[in-house]
C-alpha cells in the first residue's frame, strides 16, 4: 500500500478513512468556529485590503504545507471576510443561506463524484435524477410528454430555452435543421419578447446565439411591473406585418427586482393565436408551487413549452442547483449530439440513460441530490412553511415602508423582494439617488449590513431580497430605522 496515495484519496485503506476522517472534523471546526455571535453580515472592509492580505500568498509553491496549514490560512483570510450568508442582515440578492440538508448533500455528491453523462459514470444518480426531473413536472402539472434536467442555473436554463425554441422554430416553419446547417438568411429577422423588467440573461442569451440584441423586444410592464399583454399582442401583431418572424416569448413568473409575474395565461393565448413558444423564466417565483397559500400567484406556470427553476433560490440550495423542463422531452433532440465514446445510442434503446444528450454540459455535478436529499428529508410542508414566512415577512415591510413618510416603496410585493428609497426632506431627485446610494454603501461597509440597490428608469433605489427565514420584521425596523438616521444626516449628500 502507498501510503501518500492513502492519505491523497479516500478509499478503504483504514490510513484512508482516518485522514478522511480528520479532515473533515477539522474542516467542520474551522466552519463552526465562524459560526460566531457576530451578527454582521460582512466586516466592512474595503476591496484593497482584502487585496493586501492576498500580497504574500504564493498559491502554489513549490512544497505544499498540509491540509492543516492551508486550513488555519483559509480561517484566518478567507473566513472573516466572508458574507455571511446565513446572517440576518444580508439581504441583497436572489442568493440565501443553503439549508444544513443542502450542505450534507454537498459532502456527499462531491464525495462520490458522480458525473451525470453517462450512465457508466453514475449509475443509480442518473435514475434519481431522472425519477425526480419526473417528478418535478408532475409537481408543475407540465404534459406527460414532458421532460428536463439539471443545470447550473436560471442563466443557462433560459439560455436552453431560447435555443430550443429557436431551433424548433427554424425546424416547424421554415424547414431548417440549425444544428447541422447553422443559421439560415432569415436570422435578422427573428424577434422574441420579454418584459422590460426581465432577467438580463435574456438578452446575453439572445447575443450567445447569434440572434442579437435587436431580436428581443422589451415589452413594457403595468404599474405592478407586469408584462402589459395588451402591447405585446400588438407588438408581434405590428412585427409580423412588418415581415419579421416572431418565435417566442418569455414571461417572467417573479422578476429578479421586484418578484412581479407576468400574466402567464394571456400570454398563452397570445401566443397559441401567434404560434410562438412560451418559455417560463420562473427562477425566482418556481418555488411558490409549494406553497398553497400563494400557489395561484404562479398559475398559468403548468403552459409552458420550457420552464426555468433555480433551486438555489427561493428553495434554500447551495449554488449551484436549477432545472430546465421541457413540456415535451422530444424536443431535446434538438440539441442532442452522440460520441462514441459516451453515450452510444443503441445502448439507450437497452435502458441506459445517458443524459449529456439532455444538457450543455458534458461533465455534470449530481447536483440533484441535493434537491432529493432536501425534499425527502424536509416534506412540502415544511419548506412551503419557510417560503411562506418569507413572503409574509416582505408584505410586513412593504406596510412598514408604506406607512413612513420618509420612504417611496414601489410596489406591494407578490413574493420577497422589496423595492424602495429614502426620500425624506431631500431637495430633489439627484439628491435622493445620491443619498441611497451612500445610504448601501454606509450600511455595507459601517455596519456590515448588505441590502441591494437598483434603478428604475434613471432613478437609484434599493431592494431587499429576502430569503432567509431568520430576517424578520424586527431585524427589518432596526434596518429602516438606520436608512432614516443615515438619511437625516446633514453629511448624506455634501
Ligand atoms: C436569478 C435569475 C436568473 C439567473 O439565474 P442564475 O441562477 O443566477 O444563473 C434568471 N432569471 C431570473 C428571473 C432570475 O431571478
Amino acid at each position: 500500500m502507498n501510503e501518500d496515495i492513502e492519505t491523497l484519496f479516500h478509499g478503504s485503506s483504514e490510513v484512508s478513512k482516518e485522514t478522511f476522517d480528520r479532515l473533515i472534523d477539522k474542516t467542520k471546526s474551522v466552519l463552526l468556529r465562524s459560526f460566531s455571535d457576530d451578527e454582521r453580515a460582512f466586516n466592512g472592509r474595503m476591496p484593497e485590503d482584502m487585496k493586501n492580505l492576498l500580497r504574500e500568498e504564493t498559491f502554489l509553491p513549490r512544497k505544499g504545507i498540509g491540509t492543516d496549514a492551508t486550513l488555519d490560512i483559509f480561517e484566518k483570510i478567507l473566513l472573516p471576510n466572508a458574507l455571511k450568508v446565513f446572517s440576518p442582515y444580508y439581504m441583497a440578492h436572489l442568493h440565501g443561506p443553503p439549508m444544513l440538508a443542502s450542505v450534507a448533500a454537498e459532502l456527499l455528491l462531491s464525495t462520490t463524484n458522480q458525473s451525470m453523462d453517462s450512465w457508466d459514470q453514475s449509475p443509480m444518480a442518473t435514475e434519481i435524477e431522472i425519477h425526480l426531473v419526473n417528478q418535478l413536472c408532475n409537481l408543475y402539472k407540465l404534459p406527460h410528454a414532458s421532460d428536463g434536467t439539471f443545470t447550473s442555473g436560471g442563466t443557462q436554463s433560459n439560455l436552453m430555452g431560447v435555443l430550443i425554441a429557436r431551433d424548433h422554430y427554424y425546424a416547424e416553419y421554415l424547414n431548417r435543421d440549425v444544428r447541422i446547417e447553422g443559421l439560415g438568411s432569415e436570422n435578422g429577422r427573428l424577434r422574441m419578447y420579454a418584459s422590460e423588467v426581465a432577467h438580463f440573461s435574456v438578452q446575453k442569451s439572445a447575443a450567445l446565439l447569434g440572434l442579437g440584441h435587436r431580436a428581443v423586444r422589451s415589452v413594457p410592464v403595468d404599474k405592478r411591473k407586469k408584462m402589459n399583454a395588451d402591447i405585446l399582442d400588438q407588438m408581434i401583431s405590428e412585427d409580423r406585418a412588418e415581415g419579421l418572424l416572431p418565435f417566442l416569448v418569455i414571461a417572467t413568473a417573479g422578476t429578479t427586482d421586484f418578484g412581479s409575474v407576468d400574466p402567464l395565461d394571456r400570454i398563452r393565448t397570445i401566443c397559441d393565436k401567434y404560434g410562438l413558444w412560451m418559455h417560463v423564466d420562473a427562477a425566482y417565483g418556481g418555488g411558490l408551487i409549494l406553497s398553497e397559500a400563494y400557489r395561484d400567484r404562479i398559475s398559468g406556470i403548468e403552459k409552458a413549452d420550457s420552464l426555468t427553476i433555480d433551486f438555489h433560490k427561493i428553495f434554500f440550495q447551495s449554488i449551484s442547483c436549477g432545472a430546465f423542463l421541457l413540456a415535451d422531452g422530444g424536443w431535446f433532440d434538438l440539441i442532442s449530439e452522440h460520441a462514441d465514446y459516451l453515450n452510444r445510442p443503441e445502448e439507450e434503446e437497452e435502458g441506459y440513460g445517458h443524459l449529456v444528450g439532455k444538457s450543455l454540459q458534458t461533465t455534470r455535478r449530481f447536483d440533484a441530490l441535493k434537491v432529493w436529499f432536501s425534499f425527502r428529508s424536509l416534506g412540502s410542508d415544511e419548506l412551503a412553511r419557510l417560503i411562506d414566512g418569507t413572503i409574509e415577512t416582505a408584505a410586513a415591510a412593504y406596510r412598514f415602508l408604506a406607512d413612513r413618510p420618509s420612504f417611496e416603496v414601489v410596489i406591494e410585493p407578490e413574493i420577497s423582494s422589496v423595492v424602495f428609497r429614502y426620500i425624506g426632506a431631500l431637495a430633489n431627485e439627484e439628491q435622493v439617488d445620491l443619498a441611497n446610494i451612500r445610504i448601501r454603501r454606509l450600511l455595507m461597509h459601517e455596519k456590515g449590513i448588505v441590502i441591494g440597490q437598483t434603478k428604475i428608469g434613471p432613478r437609484t433605489y434599493l431592494k431587499l431580497t429576502l430569503l432567509n427565514p431568520r430576517t424578520d420584521i424586527k431585524v427589518l425596523s432596526r434596518v429602516f430605522t438606520l436608512i432614516e438616521k443615515y438619511g437625516n444626516s446633514k453629511e448624506i449628500c455634501a
